[in-house]
């Protein structure tokens, strides 16, 4: 588990139908935070001793149980929403930078839980419409104004390719601007005043997204995909004069298999793919990691306590989100 400001949650989705065709046990049990797998007793002939066989328990910072719908206890998009999508919200209208990561093998749920299929909404519309909702309630005050910007890219092979511009072809520079940091020029960033607007945008970028089959699964999704949105909030105060700015960015981030090349049949341009879809996963590790021991007091910044932003672009370009706006790069001057 991560420190402070980092939150680390586990989901178990239903059985898909490959895994109830070979009738499949389920070895996952979930109590509170904790994760239990069992391992399961026709395992044994392989297993070196007691210890392969006895039950192992993970600690995350919540463990979410979806394996059954008829479940009393199963969690649904709702309950993900509530615990993950609205506290986010509180932060970003405070005017800190956030993100969630979905992390996961091909097929384990990630895009489901982020963007949902059909009437399922995942956290990323869900924190859209919560999010106009609040601007609506906030709006009732003639004094302030909100705006919304959005933008959804793709990394793929280490390349930037947006997904809201798709004509701007392959590789998008990314660069970095001395006050606010890192960015990928030419960007579209469209500004949206309603969740169906913002929908809109989603179902287009979705359809854009590059799909490279493999032998795991044939729609398997190769590429990292980040859903930005860039709320601004001006409130005029009435006893100074003064115009207020606050500022956050919120990244939501699909990203890309977490399976090993070797383990799914890859080879040739394919195998090259995987391992460079895997150094942005374990820069992203590292990163996360560093930044867990900075926040604990592990480690001193400087002193061996280096985050490796720069690494890959994933990791690069969420600098400002992982690591938070208020510390390196301050945001611009309210005033100027
Ligand atoms: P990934 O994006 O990690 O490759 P998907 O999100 O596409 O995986 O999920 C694979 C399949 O499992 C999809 O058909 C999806 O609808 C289903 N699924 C995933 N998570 C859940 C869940 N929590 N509840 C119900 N179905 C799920
Ligand atoms: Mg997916």
């Amino acid at each position: 588990a991560g420190g402070g400001n980092i939150k680390v949650v586990v989901r178990c989705r239903p059985f898909n139908s490959r895994e109830i065709d070979r009738g499949s046990k389920c070895i996952v049990e979930m109590k509170n935070n904790q994760t239990v797998l069992t391992p399961p007793s026709d395992a044994a002939h392989g297993a070196k001793g007691p210890k392969d066989l006895a039950p192992k328990a993970f600690a995350f910072d919540r463990s979410y149980w979806s394996f059954d719908k008829s479940d009393p206890d199963y969690a649904g998009q709702e309950n993900l929403h509530n615990d993950l999508g609205k506290p986010l919200l509180d932060n970003a209208f405070q005017g800190y930078n956030n993100c969630i990561f979905a992390y996961g093998q091909t097929g384990s749920g990630k895009s489901y839980s982020m963007m949902g299929y059909g009437k399922e909404h995942g956290i990323i519309p869900k924190i859209c419409q919560d999010m106009f909702e609040r601007i609506g309630g906030l709006q009732q005050d003639k004094n302030t104004r909100c705006t919304v910007e959005v933008s959804y890219l793709e990394i793929y092979n280490e390349r930037v390719r947006d997904l809201l511009n798709p004509s701007t072809k392959g590789n998008l520079k990314v660069r970095e601007h001395p006050s606010t940091g890192p960015y990928v020029e030419d960007l579209a960033k469209l500004v949206v005043g309603s969740f169906q607007e913002i929908e809109n945008l989603m179902d287009e970028g979705n359809k854009a997204r590059t799909v490279a089959a493999t032998n795991m699964n044939e729609t398997s999704s190769r590429s990292h995909a980040v859903f930005t949105l860039i709320l601004t909030q001006k409130t005029f105060d009435t006893d100074t004069k003064m115009e207020l700015e606050k500022q956050a960015k919120i990244s939501l981030v699909d990203l890309a298999g977490s399976e090993r090349a070797t383990s799914t049949g890859a080879t040739g341009a394919r195998l090259k793919e995987g391992a460079e879809i895997n150094r942005s996963l374990s820069t992203l590790g590292r990163v996360i990691a560093a930044l867990a021991d900075l926040s604990t007091g592990k480690k001193k910044k400087g002193a061996g306590g280096t985050v490796p932003y720069r690494d890959s672009v994933l990791t690069w370009l969420l600098k400002d989100s992982l690591g938070g706006n208020n510390s390196e790069y301050p945001a611009l001057c309210r005033f100027c």
